[in-house]
């Protein structure tokens, strides 16, 4: 019987959980996290005390015994323990090689639960997760079906990120089988650009990245806006938080893990156009430039900042992922250089400015990216020739037109535009008051109202103020966005709905008009 090649693959899934599901699922999080916590307070002991520490990991397990931690299951205490003996170890292998490691020490709150093969059970959409004897068996509920095949899961594990649960899935799945061409090689350059460019025999195929790079430029927009506009109201040093503060911090962790997800999202979809290019041209060894070691050089602050941000670890993680899922070899070759160097004549050329490259020495012309890939090829082994036909595929998703980060910083704009339109269902501002125009009654018109501070609002709310009789505007320091047009009327508050677009407006007007009775 030939046994077939399998590899181990992991699927993160989103949890749609009930409110008491959820808090159950944080207490797991958070009991995972104190046996982390018990096994490091356990050896700063022994280490204070000049004793040996414990790392083994059956001798954990011995001394675990007897105690319990909420509502983690045996099992699931054993599998930090044996994450922490894992990192102790490696710890010590890398410092004897003289590398820079350091020992698991510091606490975590959350610690993710990995539960293994007969703690789970999978039933349709429904997983239920194993927990100490006692309480009630954990059932939740999957956000999607799982990509692999019933039977081959061997563990899973619960994870939160930036408030959100998730489920990674770990199967065990069979190598695909293709009739692939053993002497058929493809090069793959990676780039910020163009995250894949890839040559194969006389074909190519350029992804662009133009979308991933779109989001990174809104994205960090929208932090150093957020970062701002929150600046003068940052808690000093050593003081502690208000309840405001601490909702600001989580709005931008959650904007952060988004960004993360889209960035992480489009790389994948452009690894699976790649595997899907290369089966279908029959490559057996695909050959990756490794961009190793790219940011331990000064390239200038804003090149810097780009080839950090750019990331290549995960490019070339999930392409060689699946391309051994597709059967594939992978083979890496450092990068360096293959970029300046003409496929055809082997010459060195200068570095191309643009995304054209062309030899001086032999007047051989391509597109530069190609030309590393050509290069990549031919350093593992493989030949290529000039492409003739190039396949254009493109990464991720665009940013809407209509997303609230676009407006954030567009000066020339008087009111930001919604990011999401009040229609039916939505739950902005304009549906759920349904105030489109101010309730008739609470508008005491007069000729000359008077307007303190300047007002470069929309022109529903200078109309508005022009018809007040006393009304406060409050404005954000150096910019036309309106930021709350509140008219605060004989108790009375009207609010200009135009105006009313970003969360924070939002949540004031909301607590306003609760508090007062009225728009
Ligand atoms: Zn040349």
């Amino acid at each position: 019987m030939c046994s077939v090649p399998t590899v181990h693959r992991t699927a993160r899934i989103a949890l749609r959980t009930t409110p008491a599901q959820r808090r159950r699922c944080y207490g797991l999080l958070r009991s995972a996290g104190d046996v982390w916590a018990w096994v490091i307070d356990g050896n700063r002991r022994l280490r204070e005390q000049h004793r040996p520490e414990v790392a083994n990991f059956s001798a954990l397990c011995r001394e675990l015994t007897g105690t319990t931690f909420g509502d983690l299951s045996r099992q699931c205490a054993e599998a930090v323990l044996k994450n922490y003996s894992t990192a102790f170890f490696e710890a010590v292998k890398r410092k004897k090689l003289g590398v820079r490691a350091g020992f698991p020490r510091r606490k975590r709150a959350l610690v993710p639960v990995r539960f293994r093969k007969g703690c789970f059970a999978v039933d349709g959409s429904r997983v239920r997760l194993r927990v100490a004897k006692g309480p009630p068996e954990l059932w939740v509920r999957l956000g999607r079906a799982i990509p692999y095949p019933s039977g081959s899961l061997r563990s899973v594990t619960l994870v939160a990120e930036a408030g959100r649960l998730y489920l990674d899935m770990t199967a065990e799945v069979a190598v695909e089988v293709h009739p692939l061409d053993p002497a058929r090689f493809a090069g793959v350059d990676l780039g910020i650009i163009h995250p894949y460019a890839v040559v194969t025999g006389d074909e190519a195929l350029l992804v662009s990245g133009r979308a991933i790079r779109s989001e990174e430029r809104l994205h960090l927009e929208d932090t150093k806006r957020r970062s701002q506009k929150a600046a003068g109201k940052a808690p000093s040093k050593g003081q502690r938080g208000s309840r405001r503060w601490r909702r600001h911090r989580a709005s931008g962790r959650r904007a952060e893990a988004r960004h993360r997800r889209r960035v992480r999202q489009g790389q994948h979809e452009a690894a699976k156009a790649v595997v899907s290019w290369l089966v279908e041209h029959n490559v057996s060894t695909v050959v990756i430039g490794d961009p190793k070691g790219i940011t331990t050089r000064d390239c200038g602050r804003q090149q810097n900042l780009r080839l950090r941000n750019w990331r290549r670890t995960h490019l070339m993680a999930c392409l060689k992922d699946k391309a051994e899922l597709a059967g594939i070899e992978v083979v890496l070759v450092n990068e360096r250089g293959t970029s300046s160097t003409c496929p055809e004549c082997h010459k060195a050329a200068p570095k191309p400015r643009g995304r054209s490259f062309s030899c001086l020495h032999c007047g051989h012309t391509g597109h530069r990216d190609l030309v590393g890939a050509r290069n990549i090829a031919a350093r593992g082994g493989g030949s290529t020739r000039a492409p003739a036909r190039v396949t254009h595929r493109r990464a991720g998703t665009v940013p809407a037109r209509r997303d609230r980060r676009r407006h954030l910083y567009d000066e020339r704009r008087s009111c930001p535009a919604p990011g999401r339109p009040g229609g039916p269902g939505s739950r902005s501002q304009a549906s759920r008051l349904g105030a489109g125009s101010p309730a008739p009654g609470t508008v005491h018109a007069v000729d000359n109202g008077t307007l303190r501070g300047s007002h470069g609002g929309c022109a529903g709310c200078v109309g508005l103020m022009r018809r007040c009789t006393s009304f406060d505007v409050l404005m954000r320091p150096k910019s036309s966005v309106c930021l709350t047009a509140y008219f605060a009327v004989k108790q009375t508050l009207v609010i200009c709905t135009k105006s009313l677009r970003c969360r924070a407006q939002r949540r004031l007007a909301g607590r306003k008009g609760r508090g007062r009775g009225g728009g």
